[in-house]
This record gives structure tokens, C-alpha cells and sequence, in this order.
């Protein structure tokens, strides 16, 4: 069997315009969905990742306010600034581009924002959110891989899932996403001690471990889904995830490639959140 490749650029496409759909609409009523970004120092990865956002938002009608600040910006004028923001009604979401410098402490940052502007999902409250059912963001990453397995259109109730990868940002949320659609969930991690004795058992896999090659052929279940969150670099500098793309392919139903999976989807689904937010904030028609 080959897989069929689930094209997350495709999907992103599709998903980003309804996102300027439902952006021109809340405009028509005054409501222009707006995401404020702050930049504090110059790492170069954080200035192609803050491009991408503001790009995103200006081509489906969103209003980006980006904030640059110098990394010698003190915690205390940071925090002044966000709750600023808070207060602002022009602004829907609000995002601060990670890492931080040294000096500030990024879950007090974190924390600052309001629940109702978190459209990356990161704070406590949000994460609690998601714990308990309640509709507040989700993490972008892991809501992106949520809409490429939807889009297989195999329904996840009484699917075994496996996640690989336990962080706050991808792991965990993935996890909790996956048992709310009703899947049964197995969460593996560096201490797991034989993780194909797991991945072999799973209808659906998702790797998010940044290392290449995590995810051999051997290792899946014919037919399974497998979504690759992994960005690693190859010798030749060229993308690649933790799934040994070739040889998994050969095995799998539906499979994400990288570049062109989920990649695609973490901006796009910044993008649904911050007009889901400015949606709430303006009322439903
Ligand atoms: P992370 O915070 O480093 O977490 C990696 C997870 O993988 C940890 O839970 C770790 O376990 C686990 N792990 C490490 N080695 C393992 C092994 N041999 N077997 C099983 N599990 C192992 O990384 P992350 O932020 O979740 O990101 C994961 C990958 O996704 C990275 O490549 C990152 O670049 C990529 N990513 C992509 C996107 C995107 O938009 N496409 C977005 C976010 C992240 P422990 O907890 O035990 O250490």
C-alpha cells in the first residue's frame, strides 16, 4: 500500500480562506480582527517566524501590529505592555514571539496575556481549558494536526492513538485533543522503553520528537495515519521530520510529508484562533 499524502498546504489554503471570509465579515460590522506580535531582541529565526505571521494576517484581511523591542527591554515594561494590549479592544490575540531573553521570565510573559487574547494557547488557563472541555484556544500545532487527520475523514472514536513527544506546546495538548475526539490515547516519551511495542498497535501516530528517523516502517501498524510534527534539518540543510518518510509511506493510509504537512498549519490555525477570538469579542451576528 502507498499512503495517500495528507497536503497540508492544500488544507492550510482552504482553511485560511474561510479565515478571510469570516474576517471581511467581522470588518463589515467594525470588528477588524487584530493580532499584536512582540518581538524583543533580533534572533533571526524568531524575524522569519514573526514575517511569516504578519504575512499571514495581511493576506486574509487580519490587522498585525508588530511590536520590536530590544532585548536589553526590561520584564517589567514588557509585562506593562501586554497588559496594555489586554486592554485594548482593537486587538484579538496577542503573541510573544519565543525565545526571550534571559532576563525575562517567559511564563510570567506567558501568563500575562489574557485568556481571552492566548490564540497560541500557551498559558495555564488555557491549558486547563483543554483539560477540562471548556472552548478557550488550543494550541496551534497540535489543533493543525487535529484538522489534517479530520480531513482523512476517519472518524477517531474507538482508534488507538499514539503520540510521541510529551512537551506543553505539541505533546501533551495533542494528547488531550485526541481523547476529547474520542480516541484512546497512548502518550510515549524518552523513557518509554520500546516505543515500536506501541506505534505497532496504533491506528493513528503522531511524532513530535525532533529527531529524524524516530518512526521506521517496522514500527507502524498497515494502515495507520501517521502525522509528522518534526522539523529537523538534514545534512544538506534540507527539511525533515521524525518519520522515515519513504519507508512509513509504503505502510501507512495517509501520511503528512516535510515540508508541506503540519508545517503549514501552525499559522494557519494562529490565524483561526485570532478571528475565533474577535468573533467572541464582537458577538455573533
Ligand atoms: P520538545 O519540547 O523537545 O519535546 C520533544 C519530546 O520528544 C519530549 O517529550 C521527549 O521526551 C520526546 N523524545 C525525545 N527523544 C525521544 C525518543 N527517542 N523516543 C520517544 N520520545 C522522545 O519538542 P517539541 O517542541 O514538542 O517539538 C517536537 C518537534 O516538532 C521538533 O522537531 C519541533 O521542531 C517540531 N515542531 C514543529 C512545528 C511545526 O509547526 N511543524 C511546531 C512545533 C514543533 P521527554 O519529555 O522524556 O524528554
Amino acid at each position: 500500500m502507498t499512503a495517500q499524502l495528507i497536503d497540508g498546504t492544500a488544507l492550510s489554503r482552504q482553511l485560511l480562506a474561510e479565515v478571510a471570509t469570516r474576517a471581511a465579515a467581522l470588518t463589515a460590522r467594525g470588528f477588524t480582527p487584530g493580532l499584536a506580535v512582540i518581538l524583543v531582541g533580533n534572533d533571526p529565526a524568531s524575524e522569519v517566524y514573526v514575517g511569516k505571521k504578519v504575512k499571514a494576517c495581511e493576506e486574509r484581511g487580519l490587522r498585525s501590529v508588530l511590536e520590536r523591542y530590544p532585548a536589553e527591554l526590561s520584564e517589567a515594561d514588557l509585562l506593562a505592555r501586554i497588559a496594555a494590549l489586554n486592554a485594548d479592544a482593537s486587538i484579538h490575540g496577542i503573541l510573544v514571539q519565543m525565545p526571550l531573553p534571559r532576563h525575562i521570565d517567559p511564563h510570567k510573559v506567558i501568563e500575562a496575556i489574557s485568556t481571552s487574547k492566548d490564540v497560541d494557547g500557551y498559558s495555564v488557563l488555557s491549558a486547563g481549558e483543554l483539560m477540562t472541555g471548556l472552548p478557550g484556544f488550543r494550541p496551534c500545532t497540535p489543533y493543525g494536526c487535529m484538522k489534517l487527520i479530520e480531513s482523512t475523514g476517519i472518524d477517531l472514536k474507538g482508534k488507538h492513538a499514539v503520540v510521541i513527544g510529551r512537551s506543553n506546546t505539541v505533546g501533551k495538548p495533542m494528547a488531550l485533543l485526541l481523547l476529547q475526539a474520542n480516541a484512546t490515547v497512548t502518550v510515549c516519551h524518552s523513557g518509554t522503553p520500546d516505543l515500536g511495542l506501541y506505534t505497532r498497535q496504533a491506528d493513528v501516530v503522531v511524532a513530535a520528537v525532533g529527531r529524524r528517523n524516530t518512526l521506521t516502517a517496522d514500527m507502524v501498524k498497515p494502515g495507520a495515519i501517521v502525522i509528522d510534527v518534526g522539523m529537523n534539518r538534514k545534512e544538506d540543510g534540507k527539511l525533515a521530520g521524525d518519520v522515515d518518510f519513504a519507508g512509513v509511506r509504503e505502510v501507512a493510509s495517509h501520511i503528512t510529508p516535510v515540508p508541506g504537512g503540519v508545517g503549514p498549519m501552525t499559522v494557519t490555525m494562529l490565524m483561526v484562533n485570532t478571528v475565533e477570538s474577535a468573533e467572541r469579542a464582537a458577538g455573533r451576528p
